[in-house]
């Protein structure tokens, strides 16, 4: 017997002795029989002994089933809080990795719309397009002489925003058509003309990149193309193109 059963099973209320084998128990009997002497002892008690050993052997055979029994169980209990111990630090990691990472993409996206939003960042104003008149020019086909440039483009080709800016207007000009005026932080104003619709509503903020209209051929216009106009101050128009250069990088 191992000192930890002996020590379960005295904590369950059975003695030392009463977990003695059958044999040692009969030893025990016949033993305190023979201290007793000339026959004293009747046959009788010897019978009510044996009796009552047999009884607590068999309690005793109960209470290492149960002593085992509860060992199994604090031994399944234990491996069960181990395991619930590790599941719940698994959870918690992956808790935590999991608010890292809403974090991490919070910022990303902040940065992503600090960069969407910021008043400097330039978008082309159209994706493809040719270049079919220049600021300045002269001729028969302006009244003075040319106040943009042309960007000749399919029908229905998305006009964007070049800059951050309020819609200051959404109209249709006359000789320019349907047109978009957007003003930038700085007070340069982008005039886009021509279209043939809006996209935008005046009082409205658009970002760089952000679709106005769609170029047409409203107005004064021979075929579908953007005229594009730049006034600093909501003034008089000046070349687009330094201007592109300037603020934006852009070399169309
Ligand atoms: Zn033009």
């Amino acid at each position: 017997m191992t000192a930890a059963l002996a020590a379960a099973a005295g904590a369950v209320g059975f003695s030392h002795s009463s977990l003695a084998t059958p044999t040692q128990a009969n030893s025990a009997v016949n033993l305190a029989a023979l201290s007793m002497g000339d026959g004293q002892l009747s046959e009788l008690t010897t019978l009510r002994i044996e009796r009552r050993n047999l009884a607590t052997r068999d309690s005793s055979r109960v209470a290492l089933t149960s002593v085992e029994k509860t060992k199994k169980q604090a031994s399944a209990d234990r491996t069960g809080k181990a395991r619930a111990a590790k599941l719940e630090a698994t959870r918690a990691l992956t808790n935590k990795r999991a608010i890292a990472l809403a974090k991490a993409k919070a910022q990303i996206d902040q940065a992503q719309k600090n960069v969407r939003e910021s008043a400097t960042r330039c978008e082309m104003m159209l994706s493809n397009y040719r270049i079919t008149a220049t600021y300045g020019m002269g001729g028969t086909r302006w009244a003075r002489s040319h106040t943009g440039t042309d960007f000749a483009a399919p029908m229905g080709t998305s006009i964007r925003s070049v800059m951050k800016g309020e819609v200051v207007s959404a109209d249709w000009a006359g000789a320019y058509g349907r047109q978009v005026r957007v003003r930038h932080e700085d007070g340069t104003e982008t005039w886009y003309n021509h279209m043939s619709q809006f996209d935008v509503r005046v009082g409205e903020t658009v970002y760089a990149g952000d679709k106005v209209g769609e170029v047409g051929s409203s107005g004064n216009s021979t075929g579908p193309h953007l005229h594009f106009e730049v006034r600093p101050g909501g003034g008089e128009p000046i070349n687009p193109m330094p201007w592109l250069r300037n603020h934006c990088g852009l070399n169309p």
